[in-house]
């Protein structure tokens, strides 16, 4: 493959992450606001104890599953009692807002070599936040074609109808584009079922065990060499694959000739 098309970018610890409104500080006070005691020790182990429920097995997108999730986290910090939902409800309608999120330094930089280098940039999303309003509340006009969020679309990531109706939207082919995210089962397996290339952003922690041939990458500063030399490596191959169809044909012309 020549140098893609599109890349589409995961939004949520890919681009923004959480600021401390959905942090063991921010979990605390709203709690705190409802008569909930929580133990904000608690809330690393108790987010990831939730993270399962982050994948339902149809792959549809319903607010019940960020609500549910959201309690089992107020609840694996301590909390109990009939306002925990209340609780809850209120954190997942904040998540749905731009402003309690931040944006990482290398995007800008990332997103305009691409656009440089002609790829269009599309975002691909789980969450209820709005993608329209994304850019322009980021700083980022000009820099993103367009986005699908599985609120709107009606199915999760790694669904591969979600992919599909990205590559649809910027009106390119699986075999064109590159996904770019920070989640294996997700991201990453989302795409490959899509028929999507895919680069895994591993950010400050050691990347999982990452399927066979799929680049690694620290921080999107190092996204554009990744994508040339996968070119540069695809290149090698049909360079090989080339030469080894000429030998073929030789040996079976010298074959033919005896
Ligand atoms: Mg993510």
């Amino acid at each position: 493959m020549a140098r893609p098309a599109a890349v589409f970018f995961d939004v949520d610890f890919t681009l923004i992450h959480p600021g401390p409104r959905f942090q063991a500080s921010g979990y605390h006070a709203t709690c705190a606001a409802h008569g909930i005691e929580v133990d904000p020790r608690r809330f690393d182990a108790a987010v990831k104890a939730a993270a399962p429920l982050l994948d339902p097995h149809d792959r549809r997108y319903r607010e019940e599953v960020f609500i549910h999730f959201t309690r089992r986290i107020i609840e694996g910090m301590g909390g109990a009692g009939t306002r925990v939902e209340l609780a809850a409800r209120e954190i997942v309608d904040d998540w749905a807002e731009h402003r309690h999120f931040q944006l990482y330094d290398d995007v800008p930089a990332a997103l305009d070599a691409l656009r440089g280098a002609g790829m269009r940039v599309g975002l691909i999303s789980n969450s209820h936040r709005s993608l329209s309003s994304f850019a322009a509340h980021f700083a980022l006009d000009g820099l993103i074609t367009g986005g699908v969020s599985s609120s709107e679309h009606g199915y999760m990531k790694p669904h591969p109808r979600i992919f599909q109706a990205a590559l649809d939207l910027l009106d390119v082919p699986a075999g064109e584009a590159v996904m770019v995210g920070d989640s294996v089962a997700h991201d990453v397996a989302g795409a490959h079922a899509a028929g999507m290339r895919a680069i895994l952003l591993a950010r400050g922690v050691t990347p999982p065990s990452v399927p066979e041939g799929v680049t690694v990458i620290p921080t999107l500063a190092d996204l554009m060499d990744a994508i040339r030399r996968e070119e540069g490596r695809e290149r090698k191959a049909e360079g090989k694959g080339q030469k080894a169809d000429v030998e073929g044909r030789r040996k079976k012309e010298g074959r033919k000739k005896k």
